[in-house]
């Protein structure tokens, strides 16, 4: 089997964001392979910086939920001994952005979390839905209990 060179961790600090955070390192472990992390900002306002959707993290915003994010964004990738420069903290819409980065870093696995739903069918997430559908690498949606 082809060994994963690139792993993208998708974050999004939820009860079960440690466990899929663990198997990705876990991973990145195994194929000896650099590991990435990126959170989509969809719920905060974007201040009137001159950044674009790449939020440098190491330069101050001043603005407090903004510092706010990126101190504990900067902290889970410390944490998951991620460079600095493969953690991608962005404002946008988290589908579309994981996709993206995954392409332009050229990453070979995508790891998130996916919420298992009863009924109809098995459905994923909306962005584990999305991502699987539209990445052009190999997904890994590590099933999430609700409740
Ligand atoms: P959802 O489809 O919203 O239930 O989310 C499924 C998975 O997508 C989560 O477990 C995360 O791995 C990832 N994800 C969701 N929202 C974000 C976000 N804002 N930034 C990065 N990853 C996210």
């Amino acid at each position: 089997m082809q060994e994963y060179q690139h792993i993208l961790l998708a974050l999004d600090y939820s009860d079960h964001g440690a466990m899929v955070a663990g198997k990705a390192r876990a991973l990145a472990d195994s194929y000896q392979a650099k590991l990435s992390i990126i959170h989509v900002l969809d719920n905060i306002p974007m201040p009137d910086t001159n950044y674009g959707t790449v939020i440098p993290v190491d330069k101050n915003s001043g603005y407090e939920l903004l510092e706010k994010e990126k101190a504990r964004f900067m902290q889970l990738g410390r944490q998951l001994r991620v460079e600095p420069d493969n953690r991608w903290l962005i404002w946008g819409v988290p589908k579309q952005e994981i996709v993206r980065i995954a392409e332009q870093e050229r990453v070979d696995l995508i790891v998130l979390g996916s919420h298992g739903r009863h009924g109809l069918a098995l459905l994923l997430g909306a962005t584990a839905n999305s991502v699987l559908h539209y990445a052009k690498c190999d997904v890994l949606a590590v099933r999430l209990k609700d409740g």
